[in-house]
């Protein structure tokens, strides 16, 4: 066996579910759903490691989360295979390997922020102090786009403030999440981090367990709607980091030519299976040709192929069910007379849930492509004569999660940036993110903040001592 895939084979079951690589069809290993009753009993075992994990000085869970950091990096280039069979991520690029990367990248930088106790007033006559404590047990319902990077940067903070984890990774990434955990769990003291593999049964038992005080959910809006309701009866505290629908506008100064990359990799980011990937793009008709050749002519570089080339920097998409998604959305689109300027054919002798990168001009503001989270390598370009226009298209989604402004003119952009409605606007790039820097949605893209100071806060219950 392959060296790379001993880690897969260590966690994949003899029997259960078949995980297939999306690229090619073939079996890579199997998995063993949990119930709800293995969830009872995973919310059992990180119940009972608690108040060990909590009572830490904070010193040593900052060693535990730089010893994660490490072991990442040690399996690293075992991880990054279990990614890309399973999810058909290329190994190159902003793929697998990145991802890895960032894993470890995310535990070091969760070790290295702190959250000391605030003095709120100190006048002489009234004193009062905020801290911090954990909540208990945190449950970690991941998605399958990213799903270790997902998963770390919900783990690393709730295991820093001193809560234990149960987590469900998505049904979809099972044997990698499972790989990452098997990396982790050497590193660990038992049962801090508890994963059962699953489905959404397994999930919504997460929720319901009245013993889980917060739930950090990644997923799609429509889910996150069920987790609020299935929380209700335990009043758990929540993180929604659901779907996106991503503007962007592009205003009349920008040099299309210096734009074409950003915009690019902005929407075709994991075959633009990610949550803030550039989903919608507004142009002026000044520069609207401009703009679609650059692009097209950046698209017409970037191979697509098996993850496992090193050429590739595009694989197929993860599942069926999101190749039928975007191949639905732009046959619709075809048909409502829109131009396919690149892509739009997938080859139907390949294997696997190829499509290719695919740009749609002159597409109405009203289509499905556009109003729709397509959550795949199909961006719809849309013409605009009128600012006014644009932003009021851009804000005319019930999505809110990130959005970006392309301009020569920073504080022009600066300026539209302040009337988008996105937890994070972007200029002239799309889709960043930073350990440092605060991530959530508004809308329907979720409520909370992730990542810095205010991601240790979301696992953490505030307490005030006055007097
Ligand atoms: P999904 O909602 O289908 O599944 C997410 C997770 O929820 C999976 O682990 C699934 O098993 C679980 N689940 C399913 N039913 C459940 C239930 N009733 N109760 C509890 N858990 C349940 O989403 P997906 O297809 O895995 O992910 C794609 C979506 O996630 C996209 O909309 C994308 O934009 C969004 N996403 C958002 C972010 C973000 O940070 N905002 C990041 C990544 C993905």
């Amino acid at each position: 066996m392959e060296p790379r895939a001993a880690l897969l084979a260590r966690v994949s079951a003899a029997h259960g579910t078949e995980v297939s690589d999306p690229a090619t069809g073939e079996v890579i290993g199997y998995v063993r759903f949990g119930t709800p009753g293995d969830i009872t009993k995973a919310v059992d075992r990180a119940a009972a490691a608690r108040q060990a994990w909590a009572a830490l000085p904070d010193a040593d869970r900052i060693g535990h989360l730089m010893r994660c950091a490490d072991a990442v990096e040690a399996h690293a280039e075992e991880l990054a295979y279990a990614v890309s069979r399973e999810s058909g991520k290329p190994l190159a690029g902003i793929g697998a390997r990145y991802e890895i990367e960032a894993c470890a990248h995310w535990f070091r930088a969760t070790a290295d922020v702190s959250l000391p106790f605030e003095v709120l007033v100190d006048d002489g006559k009234d004193y009062a102090e905020m801290h911090y404590r954990p909540v208990g047990i945190v449950g970690v319902i991941s998605p399958w786009n990213w799903p270790l990077l997902i998963a770390s940067w919900q783990i690393a903070p709730a295991l820093r403030m001193g809560n234990t984890v149960v987590h469900k990774p998505s049904e979809h990434a099972t044997l990698a999440s499972l790989a990452l955990i098997d990396v982790l769990s050497d590193v660990l003291p038992s049962d801090v981090l508890v994963t059962v593999p699953g489905a959404g049964d397994a999930g919504d038992a997460l929720v319901r367990d009245s013993r889980v005080g917060k739930i950090m959910f990644t997923g799609s809006v429509a889910t996150g709607k069920k987790v609020v309701e299935a929380s209700a009866g335990n009043l758990s505290r929540l993180t929604l980091e659901l779907g996106g629908n991503d503007a962007g506008i592009v205003l009349p100064d920008a040099d299309p030519e210096a734009i074409a990359e950003g915009l690019f990799w902005g929407a075709f980011i994991n075959n633009g299976q990610t949550c803030a990937a550039l989903k919608r793009l507004y142009v002026p008709h000044a520069i609207y040709g401009q703009v679609v050749e650059s692009l097209a002519a950046f698209a017409a570089k970037i191979p697509m192929g098996s993850g496992l080339n090193e050429g590739n920097l595009l694989g197929p998409l993860q599942n069926e069910t999101q190749w039928k998604k975007v191949s639905g959305l732009v046959e619709d689109a075809r048909a409502r007379d829109a131009r396919l300027v690149t892509g739009g054919d997938p080859d139907p002798r390949q294997a696997g849930y190829f499509y290719p990168a695919t740009l749609v001009a002159d597409i109405g503001n009203d289509a499905p492509l556009v109003q729709e989270e397509q959550f795949g390598p199909a961006l719809p370009i849309i013409r605009y004569t009128d600012l006014e226009q644009a932003i009021e298209w851009a804000n005319g989604v019930d999505l809110g999660l990130g959005a970006s402004v392309w301009s020569a003119d920073r504080a022009a952009a600066a300026a539209v940036a302040a009337r988008l409605q996105a937890g994070t606007v972007w200029i002239n790039r799309h889709g960043g993110i930073h350990p440092m820097i605060p991530f959530g949605g508004v809308k329907h893209s979720g409520y909370g903040l992730e990542f810095g100071v205010d991601g240790l806060k979301s696992v953490a219950v505030p307490q005030v001592i006055s007097g």
